[in-house]
């Protein structure tokens, strides 16, 4: 997605060769109108999947993913990192490594949120290692749903995810494939 690569080149903060920024845009300050276009590309992309619903994962999933969401026109669920009290007890939980905190974290989503004839497409911010997606689709798998896919909007093409995921057989849609960062800047796979 061109006006993607453009963003992030104005306005992504390179912080390592493996750590990209955009808390402009997607990660701190949203930018709402920008986010509405990425949901409407994801839905363009998944047009013909029959989705019934979107999963991520709090707190930096959810505004692509209710962007997505909102074009498809279906409801959005968040899987919580934390045990709330307001929580069902029946919930499918996996443990997930964290890649910006390095430490494991478990995810859960409400067993009533996702049921077997449900065409999920599971949207994140950024794909690195592909934990936080996996996890996701370890669960909608364990639910019986059907998986259409995994809609990322930025997935870093040196690191693993993208590899793992589609061994894996899961279909993975990046609006933006970084190929490396150097000297503060981005360079994307064509
Ligand atoms: P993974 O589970 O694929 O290793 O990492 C994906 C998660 O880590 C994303 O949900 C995202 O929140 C975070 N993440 C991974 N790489 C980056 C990055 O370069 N920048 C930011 N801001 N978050 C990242």
């Amino acid at each position: 997605m061109k006006a993607l690569q453009d963003k992030i080149q104005q306005e992504g903060k390179v912080v390592s060769s493996t750590i990209l920024k955009v808390d402009s845009f997607m990660n701190h300050q949203i930018d709402v109108q920008f986010m509405a276009k990425i949901g409407q590309e994801f839905a363009r992309i998944f047009e013909n999947e029959g989705i019934t619903k979107v999963i991520t994962i709090e707190a930096s999933g959810i505004a692509p993913a209710m962007a997505a969401a909102s074009a498809l026109g279906v409801p959005m669920v968040f899987a919580k990192k934390t045990k709330a009290t307001t929580l069902d007890t029946e919930v499918y939980t996996r443990e997930v490594k964290s890649f910006t905190r390095g430490t494991v974290y478990d995810i859960k989503v409400a067993k009533s949120a996702i049921s077997a004839d449900d065409r999920i497409l599971i949207i994140d911010d950024f794909l690195a290692y592909g934990h936080a997606a996996l996890g996701l689709a370890n669960i909608v798998q364990e639910s019986g749903a059907y998986l259409a896919g995994v809609g990322i909007v930025i997935e870093k093409g040196f690191q693993s995810g993208g590899a793992l995921l589609r061994k894996n057989d899961i279909r993975v849609e990046s609006l933006a494939i970084i190929d490396r960062m150097e000297d503060g800047k981005v360079f994307f796979q064509d």
